[in-house]
């Protein structure tokens, strides 16, 4: 997208804005397939949680996608979309055992990622084939927050209790139809992945009724000039050359399943804000936009760089900024950035917005989300109106005190 159509998409929706660009998303997508092209039966299963947008899902089912989901909420949104409850794999992590039922009900593939619910699950409902989550105990990403397959790891089953899982299977007489990774974001070193594949594929063997083999995702984006990309046609060519080996061997051919958030809709993703105020200090300039960890907390959060560019002045001459937010709090988008000069009034755009940053918003200090819009076919369409001040106030009750004249509790 260009900066006079993201400029346009600011002035006509206000700011701030979330917008996002469905051509991004639809290459994306198509070069994940175009990788794996060498397997026979591929499956797609787009990580609702990085952006859930009910028209971004739409977008990704005409691509062919399935989805990914991780609370019961996600797959009612899934189903409200679409998506036949065929095309869903419920993936939760520490949910209770009604959840897992509620959705199982509702015909979603199970993915059980703890002992516990396994056997719970396959005591009452021997005939419902699920998948299972192991760990298998390696560190693919940097940060141990997003890396969730290493041994500390909250997720998944250790390989390490293969043997008391199969005793399980075998009392309960269940049926595992699915065996599933998911390592976490940023693999850097598609080596690390390729060998967590070799443990899966160890651990696949021991079961006989297998359809499919899910892989998970943490595939990486660039963030940043230079940063290093995930090679999704490396991977795709030496993947898809074990895996098909694989399936000889077991003696069927089963699907390949990924399950990536960020790799289709990260770069996909720009954020719009205005910049209030220009303000000198001792040590620095800081550039205040319209905005804070309430809309975008990735930077807080997790440490992350999110590219920033003046749209409004993309010609002046670049200086150094620190932007931060307008919330009570230190909520700083970014230290020390080299921009184009910045006016109060001009629109900073925020890049690899796509993923975990709507979806991640707040309504902190009774700041209203914002609006997206995605980009299709050359026009932009709101796919969210921004809040109100009714949606600040939906849901909280009010007492009337001047009409309570005894102490509410002691009524
Ligand atoms: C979050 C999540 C994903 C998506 O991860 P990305 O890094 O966004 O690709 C995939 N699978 C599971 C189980 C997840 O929890």
């Amino acid at each position: 997208m260009t900066n006079s159509q993201l400029l346009h998409i600011a002035k006509d929706f206000g700011s701030p804005v979330y917008v996002y660009d469905a051509e991004k998303i639809t290459s994306q997508y198509n070069r994940l397939t175009n990788a794996f092209k060498g397997v026979k039966k591929l499956k797609v299963n787009y990580a609702v949680k990085a952006l859930s947008n009910i028209s971004v899902l739409k977008l990704l089912k005409t691509l062919g996608s399935g989805i990914d989901t991780v609370s019961i909420q996600e797959v009612n949104l899934g189903l409200a979309a679409g998506f036949k409850p065929e095309q869903i794999i419920f993936t939760p992590n520490g949910v209770s055992l009604a959840e897992i039922e509620e959705a199982s009900k509702l015909g979603v593939q199970i993915n059980i990622d703890n002992l516990s619910i396994l056997e719970q699950f396959g005591t009452k409902y021997p005939e419902t084939p699920v998948c299972i989550r192991i760990n298998p105990h390696v560190m693919a990403g940097g940060n141990s927050n997003i890396s969730v397959g290493h041994i500390d790891s909250k997720f998944g089953i250790s390989i390490h209790q293969i043997p008391h899982l199969l005793r399980i299977v075998e009392n309960t007489k269940m049926t595992i139809n699915g065996i599933h990774m998911h390592t976490g974001s940023d693999i850097l070193d598609i080596d690390v992945f390729l060998y967590a594949s070799e443990i899966l594929f160890e651990t696949a063997k021991q079961f006989k009724n297998l359809e499919f083999i899910d892989f998970g995702s943490g595939f990486k984006v660039p963030y940043k000039e230079g940063d290093i990309e995930t090679n999704i046609e490396e991977l795709g060519k030496k993947l898809s050359e074990r895996f098909n080996n694989f399936c000889k061997d077991y003696g069927k051919e089963l699907t390949l399943a990924f399950e990536p958030g960020k790799f289709l809709v990260s770069e996909a993703g720009t954020f719009l804000t205005q910049v209030n105020v220009v303000k000198q200090t001792t040590s620095t300039v800081f550039a205040q936009v319209d905005s804070g960890f309430n809309h975008l907390i990735r930077p807080m959060l997790y440490g992350s760089h999110h590219d920033i560019i003046n749209i409004s002045n993309p010609n002046g001459r670049e200086r150094f900024y620190t932007v931060v937010g307008y919330i009570c709090e230190t909520d700083t988008f970014g230290n020390n950035r080299r921009i184009k000069e910045i006016n109060e009034g001009d629109i900073l755009a925020f890049k690899n917005a796509g993923a975990y940053c709507f979806s991640m918003s707040s309504n902190y200090n009774s700041r209203y989300r914002p609006a997206e819009v995605l980009w299709h076919n050359k026009k932009a369409h709101l796919i969210r109106k921004r809040e109100t001040f009714d949606d600040i106030l939906k849901n909280q009750v009010e007492i009337d005190f001047e009409k309570t004249k005894a102490p509410i509790l002691a009524k």
